[in-house]
């Protein structure tokens, strides 16, 4: 069974756009980039993430760490919501 909304082409399309609308906003001064994580405020920041890829301008600011950590976490709330979904509470 297929779970995806998007095919992958799509998808990347999708990222590639919200990408490029991130680095138009931050050079409009729309978008500030902040100097470090804004998860654990420590390291560097090295990668964006977009929780909603339909809201460009809501994107977080990351170590390279902590995405791969933001990403985990986001997968498995997504995981247990097709299970509640299929199963129901
Ligand atoms: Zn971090």
């Amino acid at each position: 069974m297929k779970l995806s909304k998007y095919k992958r082409t799509d998808t990347i399309t999708l990222h590639n756009k919200v990408r490029a609308q991130t680095k138009k906003a931050i050079r409009e001064g729309i978008l500030i980039r902040p100097e470090f994580c804004q998860r654990c405020r420590t390291s560097k920041v090295e990668e964006e993430h977009h929780r909603d890829y339909s809201n460009p301008l809501d994107a977080m600011w990351l170590c390279r760490k902590c995405h791969i950590e933001v990403g985990r976490e986001e997968k498995m709330k997504r995981d247990i919501e097709i299970v509640r979904r299929k199963y129901g509470d």
